[in-house]
């Protein structure tokens, strides 16, 4: 336990700062702030942080810094390995109030994010714009984007866009002794310095707190279908796979330029018979290759 003079300290110290929503003590801190997703054990903090941007965010990590207090991240909880799970005498904050999308540019694709919004409601506002934002996976209705990147997630989408760090373009960061690292790029040619987000995305909350994120958005899908492929190794389906990847950049495996549309799935995986059709698959179909 972290002594209880100071925890009343911080908690003094950060009051005005953060409002009365911002810093929660003792009995009123929620049960689910105990811990993530994990089987990690259930440690309720003594003190629980709610910053609102990135000026509170900073203030709240440059007091406990002052009071050599330790700090655990909290975005949406649904972690699976415990690093959101407060340990023994930890002050725990959460994101849960950073939870503005500051901009969407439907122009640049791009969406700016403060680090607590929820991942399904960044889909939500890109697919109203006829745009996407591709990350996805079960716990999107509570998980948030700084989480998400905290943790280089990954999720259904992975072949076709990337990890997390792969849709993250620009990021902010707040260091434990409060210092604001800015670094909100938005272009996808940057090559001005040190790409300093690199270094936060997946270090878990270990390296400082995300707080900012610019993140690309693609067009929306027009159609979605699912196929089943059967294929008699893994050498297939890496070829199937590279096939389709192939295509959506508009180029058969051979590097020729091939027609976009329905037919662009023929010959697909040395003659084999390509079962979307038979499912109306479309362009944009999902391909679930599996090895017998
Ligand atoms: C049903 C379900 C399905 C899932 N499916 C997948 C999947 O397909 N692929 C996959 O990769 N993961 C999956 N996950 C785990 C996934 O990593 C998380 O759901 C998500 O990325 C974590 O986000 P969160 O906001 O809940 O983070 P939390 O659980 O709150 O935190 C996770 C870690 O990040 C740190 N952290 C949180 N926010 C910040 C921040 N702003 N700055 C710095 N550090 C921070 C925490 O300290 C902790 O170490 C799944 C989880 C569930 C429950």
């Amino acid at each position: 336990m972290a002594p209880t003079s100071q925890i009343e300290s911080i908690a003094a110290a950060l009051r005005p700062l953060l409002g009365p929503q911002g810093v929660l003590a003792a009995g009123d801190v929620p049960e689910r702030n105990s811990k993530d997703w994990s089987s990690a054990a259930a440690i309720r903090p003594q003190l629980l942080l709610r910053p609102a941007n990135t000026l509170q965010l900073s203030a709240a990590l440059r007091v406990c810094h002052e009071h050599g207090q330790a700090v655990v991240v909290q975005g949406g909880l649904t972690g699976l390995c415990g690093g959101a799970t407060p340990q023994t005498g930890e002050v725990a904050l959460s994101t849960e109030r950073m939870n503005r999308i500051e901009e969407l540019d439907a122009i640049g694709n791009t969406a700016t994010v403060q680090a607590g919004v929820i991942l399904e409601n960044l889909q939500r506002a890109a697919s109203e714009a006829g745009l996407s934002f591709p990350l996805d996976f079960g716990s999107r209705g509570s998980c948030t984007l700084g989480g998400n990147l905290a943790c280089n997630a990954g999720g259904n989408s992975v072949i076709r866009y990337g990890v997390a760090r792969e849709l993250c373009l620009g990021l902010e960061a707040v260091l434990a002794d409060g210092t604001v690292l800015t670094h909100l790029n938005r272009m996808t040619k940057n090559t001005s310095g040190f790409d300093l987000k690199q270094l936060f995305i997946g270090s878990e909350g270990t390296l400082g707190v995300i707080s900012r994120a610019v993140l690309k958005l693609y067009p929306a899908q027009r159609d979605k279908a699912t196929a089943v492929v059967a294929a008699d190794s893994f050498a297939e389906v890496l070829a199937v796979l590279w096939q389709r990847l192939a295509e959506d950049r508009g180029h058969d495996s051979h590097g020729n330029f091939v027609r976009r549309g329905n037919d662009a799935h023929e010959d697909i995986s040395s003659g084999r018979e390509d079962r979307s059709r038979q499912h109306g698959g479309k362009q944009d179909s999902l391909w679930i290759a599996a090895a017998k």
